[in-house]
């Protein structure tokens, strides 16, 4: 850490500061590579029908295969990418390659759907909402087929915005999800007027493998509020079977977790959509 010392300002650079700044560079310089040399790769993570186990759609999320590192996560390079801009050109790369999938696995599925994490930073993008429309024409993917996930922190820090925005994408028809909610602080008037279509209860709802009666009414609450504003609830993280069943007793429309499907290369999803994953 950088010290300035009273008025002789020395400033002293340890060597784990050192370290850590060369590898903000290196990790830079990198990523600035990664999209000419088509490092990105998405993984598809099914969402499941909790009332049959049936996956009628997926979720894109990106890796990054960094020469010598393996598949890196995305809370190891998002971030940065956020910062320095380079997520505009991720994030349309994002769409366009899991538009192109998507839509290659409709001629076979014609209802799978699909959702794309989409960043605070694209969203203020002026040209965002044109750029989906283009994009997903390019695809040949309907709009109606698509649902673009904000998170509720993203959505609440400048929720004015954010309804102008989202207005423009609702135009299109792409449907609009508030991806990890629960964990931002959302202003229940504001979230009455977001032009969202689907809930996603962070996974911290259900972090007990065996949920206690408070986290169930928690949960229960959440979902009769989705209810209330016409939206679909999908509730992220099931990691178990008494997860699962609990949260379809609840009325929870939809489920993300290891237990119904991990993430998955996208050679195994058709796979997914052949038979229920889960009973
Ligand atoms: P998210 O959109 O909330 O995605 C869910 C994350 O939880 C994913 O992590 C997923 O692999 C993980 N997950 C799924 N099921 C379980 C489970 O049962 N237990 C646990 N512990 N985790 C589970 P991942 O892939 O590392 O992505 C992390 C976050 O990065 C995403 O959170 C999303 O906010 C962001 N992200 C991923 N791909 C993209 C992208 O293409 N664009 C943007 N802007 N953000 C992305
Ligand atoms: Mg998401
Ligand atoms: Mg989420
Ligand atoms: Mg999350």
């Amino acid at each position: 850490r950088a010290k300035k010392d009273g008025p002789g300002k020395v400033i002293v650079f340890e060597p784990a500061m050192h370290a850590e700044a060369l590898a903000r560079l290196t990790l830079t310089a990198d990523l600035r590579h990664a999209l000419a040399a088509d490092e990105f790769r998405l993984l598809y993570q099914p969402l499941i029908r909790l009332e049959t186990g049936v996956a009628t759609g997926v979720e894109a999320l990106i890796r990054w295969k960094r020469p010598g590192r393996g598949y890196v996560p995305p809370v190891e390079f998002l971030p940065l990418a956020e910062e320095n801009g380079m997520i505009a050109d991720i994030g349309r790369w994002v769409l366009r390659a899991a538009g192109e999938q998507a839509a290659r696995w409709r001629r076979t599925h014609p209802a799978l759907t699909l959702n794309v994490n989409v960043s605070g930073r694209q969203l203020t993008d002026p040209q965002f909402a044109a750029d989906v429309e283009q994009t997903l024409t390019g695809c040949g993917l309907p709009a109606g087929a698509v649902t673009l996930e904000l998170t509720e922190s993203v959505l609440m820090n400048d929720p004015r915005t954010a309804i102008a925005c989202l207005g423009d994408l609702r135009d299109l028809g792409v449907g609009l999800a508030i991806d990890d909610f629960g964990t931002g602080y959302s202003s229940l008037s504001y979230l009455q007027r977001l032009p969202v279509d689907e809930l996603k209860i962070d996974r911290a709802f259900i972090s007990r493998a065996e949920p206690t009666a408070a986290d169930l009414a928690v949960i229960r609450t959440v979902v009769e509020l989705a209810r209330t504003l016409k939206l679909r609830t999908v509730v992220e993280g099931v990691e178990t079977e008494e997860q699962h069943r609990a949260m379809r007793e609840l009325g929870c429309d939809y489920g993300q977790g290891y237990h119904l499907c991990r993430p998955i290369e996208p050679e195994s999803v058709p796979a997914a959509f052949a038979a229920p994953l889960v009973t």
